[in-house]
């Protein structure tokens, strides 16, 4: 199995990694939690063995945090794999490269569902996280939310898009970048009869975490190719089977690195890019704090694990962490960002 941690950057495809997996307990109350994220309380679960070598306290500043989807379900946006998840197949690379028609549908649920997720704004959870002085935010989704939570704070704590973003389309053969607007704009124009054929309700469509939408007339979608060399489009984000690259592999290691632990928020981490970091701090022998509201691969090796709401537990933490003069200060006077 290290050998497969070691390869932790691909993306693989996992046909059901929680199968058989039941919701865990709760290790402590989300106060006693709260404690070891604060400082106030060791960092290491009093309920290993005696000959447990260093029982020390982790302050904010030194914890790295890990999102998934369900950080961004207050969102709007819907979780992969909580509670009220639908089963669904999830794009691989391969699909999407050697299927024009897959293409075509990818692109055309795609293009319903972008307005939608250009509306979506960060949660009360995105918030709070980012006026809390983590060492980093290491992001499994390609919203933007954690970016956009932290244009309203000094000196926000570094965010690593792990699997990328949806804001950026890449051209496959030449590596331009793109802006997904700028796409949006491009494939409207290309198919300006879509929506009223397909019978469209675009104001609210149903719209899945990467991004699109349930939709199965999709054959006709003209998709569009890069303008300076003809090569295939695809957003820039890390799809099952690929790659998430080296250089943002690095990045995500140097904060775990630094960091005293680690605190999983709102992930299953059933692809392995995510669960290498908790391993990792395992090895190292790094707390891991896991709040998730569902089981987890990561349940066995967590010290302390929650499952409550993580807008509600992160807003606890943030109270916690302001009553000890440990907040970032806020830009304006932005009311959601009170704690
Ligand atoms: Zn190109």
């Amino acid at each position: 199995m290290e050998s497969d941690v070691e390869k932790g950057e691909f993306v693989a495809v996992i046909v059901d990694p929680l199968r058989g997996r039941v919701r865990p307990a709760p290790s402590h109350s989300d106060a006693e939690i709260i404690n070891v994220l604060t400082g106030l309380a060791p960092a290491r679960s009093t309920a290993g063995p005696p000959a447990t070598p260093t029982v020390s306290t982790v302050p904010v500043s030194g914890w790295a945090v890990l999102t998934g989807a369900g950080m961004s379900t207050d969102s709007g946006i819907p979780d992969y794999r909580g509670p009220d998840a639908e089963p669904r197949k999830p794009m691989t690379i391969q699909t999407f490269l050697s299927h024009p028609a897959q293409r075509a549908r990818y692109w055309a649920r795609s293009w319903v569902g972008w307005p939608r997720m250009l509306r979506s704004r960060p949660n009360p959870g995105h918030l709070t996280l980012a006026r809390l002085p983590v060492s980093g935010i290491i992001t499994q989704n390609v919203d933007g939310l954690h970016q956009a939570a932290a244009e309203v704070v000094d000196d926000a704590s570094p965010i690593v898009d792990l699997h990328g973003s949806l804001d950026r389309v890449i051209c496959l053969g030449c590596g331009t970048l793109f802006d997904r607007n700028w796409v949006q704009n491009r494939l409207t124009e290309e198919n300006p009869h879509f929506a009223k054929t397909a019978g469209l309700d675009t104001i609210d469509p149903e719209t899945a975490p990467d991004g699109d939408v349930e939709l199965e007339e999709t054959a006709h979608f003209r998709v569009v190719d890069c303008p300076r060399c003809g090569g295939i489009l695809k957003p820039d984000v890390v799809y099952f089977g690929d790659s998430v690259p080296a250089a943002r592999v690095e990045e995500a290691n140097r904060i775990c690195d630094e960091a005293g632990g680690i605190v999983v928020l709102g992930s299953s981490l059933a692809v392995l890019s995510g669960l290498r970091f908790v391993r990792a701090a395992v090895k190292a022998s790094k707390p891991v704090v896991i709040v998730t509201d569902g089981p987890t691969r990561g349940d066995e090796l967590a010290d302390f694990r929650s499952v409550s709401r993580v807008a509600d537990f992160v807003g606890q933490w943030a109270r916690r962490a302001a009553a000890a003069g440990a907040l970032r200060r806020i830009q304006g006077d932005d009311e959601r960002l009170r704690v």
